[in-house]
């Protein structure tokens, strides 16, 4: 469980994910992992875009075509063009949005789906090598274009799933951060390691504006802070960097361990390094010494849990 309430981000999350039977054949979409362990830590707010465009369920399933230039919404038993309605459900729904720290969409859809969508002509042929994102995706992405948002499909995928999972909860943490300059230049703080394992100057940029930031011109260094940092979240940590971020962590033993003690800790991260162990070992070693000597400073650092430990479940 996450240590309080103030620390439970909200998830959007398409409808048919979680099992409701919202889909235009009457069935659903389960996925046990984010219905059950996701479900753990977090609160979700589920939406169906097109049961809330009235629909209804069954209905005619519907597709995106690509017509004069521009993606619409067609229903492919009768024609119908739906993209009006698309566009401004989708809109009523993100205008009354709790404040989300992430969202899972349901990959390929017409409505939902983030990446990859296929797109036809105006005939209903599909249009090879053509993609694009669902009208509700669209939309949520203009409204908000720092939230994390995954699709399913890449959902199952470990690497980006876990990384989906420290996103959503440094944003949330972000998000939480009071309008105080000492909150602010904390949160880097306690986040230093973490985007080090991202990228070294983006993470010294996210530190020059932290430094730079003052009660006077706060707002306008948040939102700044916020758009490199998103930027910074999208890659995936390289294990040169995360190598990288060690050994600086490291450094702040030199004076307590013993030569041999540090023998046994760079073969550890040797053996790190060739996927002989998990880079997680590495990290509970650290904080095994960080409580051992007392380092605090690199105790409050979110690298060792960057998400409720509930959800390394099925990773
Ligand atoms: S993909 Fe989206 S629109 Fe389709 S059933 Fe699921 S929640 Fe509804």
């Amino acid at each position: 469980m996450t240590n309080s309430t103030e620390l439970r981000p909200i998830i959007g999350v398409s409808a048919c994910l979680l099992g409701q039977k919202v889909r235009f054949d009457g069935g659903h979409k389960l996925d046990n992992w984010i219905a059950s362990t996701l479900k753990s830590e977090v609160d979700f707010h589920s939406i169906c875009p097109e049961v809330e465009m009235n629909l209804g369920i069954p209905r005619p399933p519907v597709q995106l075509q690509q017509i004069d230039n521009q993606i619409r919404m067609i229903s492919k038993k009768d024609h119908f063009d739906h993209t009006e309605n698309a566009i401004t459900t989708a809109q009523r729904l993100i205008l009354n949005l709790p404040q989300l720290s992430g969202f899972i969409l349901m990959k390929k859809s017409p409505s939902c789906g983030f990446e990859r969508v296929k797109i036809h002509n105006e005939n209903g042929e599909l249009l090879p090598g053509v993609h694009g994102l669902g009208l509700f995706a669209a939309e949520l992405k203009k409204a908000y274009p720092f939230l994390p948002i995954i699709d399913s499909g890449r959902f199952q995928d470990l690497s980006h799933r876990e990384n989906f999972l420290r996103t959503i909860f440094i944003y949330h943490r972000f998000q939480n951060i009071t309008f105080k300059l000492s909150s602010f230049q904390e949160f880097h703080q306690n986040h230093k390691f973490i985007f080090m394992e991202y990228h070294q100057d983006l993470m010294r940029g996210l530190g020059k504006i932290a430094a730079n930031t003052t009660n006077e011109n706060f707002s306008e260094k948040y939102l700044e802070y916020l758009e490199l940092m998103m930027k910074m979240l999208e890659l995936l940590p390289s294990k040169k960097n995360r190598v990288n971020s060690i050994m600086h962590l490291f450094g702040f033993f030199k004076n307590d361990l013993t030569s041999s003690d540090k023998k046994v800790f760079m073969e550890m991260l040797e053996n790190y390094r060739n996927d002989l162990i998990p880079y997680l070992a590495v990290l509970k070693l650290l904080e095994f010494l960080s409580f051992k000597y007392q380092k605090n400073y690199i105790l409050k650092q979110h690298l060792f849990n960057p998400f409720p430990k509930a959800l390394m479940k099925g990773q």
